[in-house]
Parts: structure tokens; sequence; C-alpha cells
């Protein structure tokens, strides 16, 4: 059989494009020798930025790897190689760069307050959906501190599928979130909708939450990499892991290391629950990132019946936390009342989740 002339042509120009390295931007993590000097990673950190490549450090425990982001050419890997003190040059394909863990061994270990996300600590987040009002947000509080939360939960700002329907107390909720930690000493996660609303809710909360439905609000994302705050990033309803480590690399590649991630459940054909709660997700963050991950059950099933039990398999999947919907009067909650728990049923959960935490533990010590 003949070949037609334009088979040819294209057959050849497909052969040339795969031979020929493609001119592009490269990701290329340096990993240094183990003795590598303080001397010589400011060397190579300094001949890569003269080849204009942008330099991130991660100073592990053991060795530092170097990130450089630039134009690939052959010349500059085979330079760096050469250079004293590099063990070797791995371009990494992965499109997420500084949130894997090929660029970072040891996992990330958020402080806020005096506590710990990806550690050997249970972050155990409790409250209300949103801040309802003062005296009702403080006694809520004090029943989930009592009841063993680490950390307090509220939002301020509401993202609702109806205009119509309670959108928040917005700035007097940031100031009755900052009330409560201060009775309480326990720090607050409220959710942030708007890069013009960074500063005000950075000054009252100690973690912000980019909620589902702004997870891929790259604008938002950006500027949250200059904050001075840690980042909870939820993953967004019809989101893919890889979409989701894709926000928080926006976020770190900005500027701002501390990102949580919070699988919450994705939208799916099943009904008879809010959202699927994907858990398998959390072992997936573990291998593919160096992040902490903790897990949303009251949004991930939409029934605060489920939210225990799926407490107790977040945990056994190895979530550093969970987050959880806790209401005075749950039938008469401004938002998400058929999700949310009473302070009796969250306190049962407490002891059934630490327990179990603490067995895996010692499990995994032994
Ligand atoms: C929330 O935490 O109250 C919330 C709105 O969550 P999500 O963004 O996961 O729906
Ligand atoms: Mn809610």
């Amino acid at each position: 059989m003949a070949i037609r002339p334009w088979t040819l042509i294209w057959s050849v120009a497909f052969c040339v494009f795969l031979i020929f390295p493609r001119k592009g931007m490269v990701f290329m993590i340096i990993v240094m020798e183990s003795r590598a000097t303080k001397v010589q990673i400011e060397q190579v950190s300094k001949r890569l930025e003269e080849k204009g490549f942008q330099v991130h450090l991660s100073t592990g425990v053991e060795r530092t790897i170097i990130g450089a982001i630039g134009e690939r050419t052959q010349a500059t890997q085979d330079l760096v190689e050469t250079l004293p003190g590099v063990e070797k040059v791995v371009p990494i394909a992965q499109p997420f760069k500084m949130a894997s863990r090929q660029f970072k061994q040891e996992p990330t270990i958020i402080k806020v307050g005096g506590q710990f996300f990806g550690g050997s600590q249970l972050q155990i987040i409790a409250g209300p959906c949103a801040v309802e009002g003062r005296s009702k947000y403080i006694e809520a509080a004090l029943a989930v501190k009592e009841a063993g939360a680490t950390m307090l939960r509220g939002g301020a700002y509401k993202p609702r599928t109806s205009p119509y329907s309670f959108q928040g107390m917005e700035r007097e909720g940031l100031e009755i979130l900052a009330e409560a930690r201060q009775i309480t000493g326990l720090p607050v996660v409220t959710e942030i909708m708007d890069p013009r609303q960074i500063d005000d809710v950075a000054s009252y909360a100690d973690i912000l939450q980019v909620g589902a439905r702004n997870m891929q609000n790259f604008f938002l994302l950006r500027e949250l990499g200059r904050v001075k705050r840690p980042i909870l990033l939820k993953r967004g309803p019809s989101a893919t892991i890889e979409e989701w480590i894709m926000a928080a690399e926006y976020i770190i590649s900005s500027g701002n290391p501390e990102v949580i991630m919070c699988e919450r459940g994705i939208r799916s054909f099943e009904h008879y629950t809010r959202n699927t709660l994907d858990l398998s997700a959390v072992p997936v963050i573990k291998n593919l990132t160096h992040l902490p991950v903790i897990v949303d059950p009251s949004h991930g099933t939409g029934k605060w019946k489920l939210v225990e039990p799926m407490s107790m398999a977040a945990i056994g999947a190895g979530a550093d936390g969970v987050m959880i919907e806790v209401h005075q009067n749950p039938s008469e909650a401004l938002s998400d009342g058929p999700q949310s728990l009473t302070p009796e049923n969250f306190a049962r959960l407490v002891i059934k989740i630490k327990k179990l935490y603490k067995m895996l533990k010692t499990d995994e010590g032994q």
C-alpha cells in the first residue's frame, strides 16, 4: 500500500516532536548530599538563579532539597549535576511540585497555638456551621471544649446556594469568634470567601478556611499565599485529587507552606447522603504530598447519624483530625442542622475517636 505524502510528513513531524526536547518550564529537584555545606547549597541556588530559575529550599532533617522552576535545558541540568555537594538532579513529572513528597519527604507539621496538625496529635475542630449570635456561640464553644474539642469552628461569612438564605454575621461574627477564643483558649477556624476579606479575617482567626466552592478560586488562593496563617483547604465538590493538590500548590508556590487538606465529600450519583465522603483520599494525599489531612464527615454525609461512624473511619484511614458541626438545637440551626450533632452526641464521639486514635498510634509505635 502506498503511503500518502501528508501521512509521511505528519509521521516525521511527530517523531521529531518526540525525539527533541521541548522548550518550556520545568521543575527540577536538586537533592544535596547529606554532608553538603551551607556554602555549597548557597552556590547551587545562586547558579540556578543566574540561569533564571526560581529557587525554593526544603531543609530536611537529613538533607536539603532545592526546588527550581525555570526553562528546561539539558545543559543546565548537566551543569548543576557537576556542582559540589549535589547528589542528583530529578525533573518532577507530576503537575504538583512543592506540595509533593518528592520535594519534601518529611511530613509538614503545622503549629497552631500550642497544638499541631500532622504530628502525633489528633485535632478535633468543632462548633456550629455558622456563628448565629454571641451568647449562643459562646455557649456552644464552651460545650465543645468541655467535650474535648481542640479547636473551634464557625462561619462568619457563609457560602449559601440561595441568596435568600442566612449569609452569616460577617464582621460581628468574627468578633464573636475572637471572644470565644479568648474565653476558651482554643484556636478558631473560619471561612474566607473573598480576597477583600483577608486582612479582616486574618486579624481575628487562627486558621483561614477555603470552602469547597472556592477551591479553584485561583486569585483567592494566590492571595492566601501571602498570609501568615495556616490555610484549611477543603476539597471542591467535583474536584479530582490532583486538582485539589494543585489548589494547594497555588497557595504554597505563592509563599505560604502551611496548608491543611480537608476531605469533605464529593458529588456523586448517590442521593442518600448529601455528598460521597471519599476516605480513600486520606491515604492518597498522605502518599502524594507531605501535607496534613483532616476529614469533615458533617458535610461529607449531611446526616448527623453518619457523623460518628465516618469519623471513626476517617481516623482509621489515617486522618490527622476531624471537623465536626455541633449545635445546641440542631432543628433550629440557621444552616446545616440535619448534619449537626448535639453537644451530648459530640461528647460521646470524642471519647470514641480518641480511644481509636490512641490504639492506632500505640500499634504504630510497636
Ligand atoms: C462549612 O464548613 O460550613 C462549609 C460551608 O463547608 P464546605 O465548603 O465544605 O461546603
Ligand atoms: Mn456547614
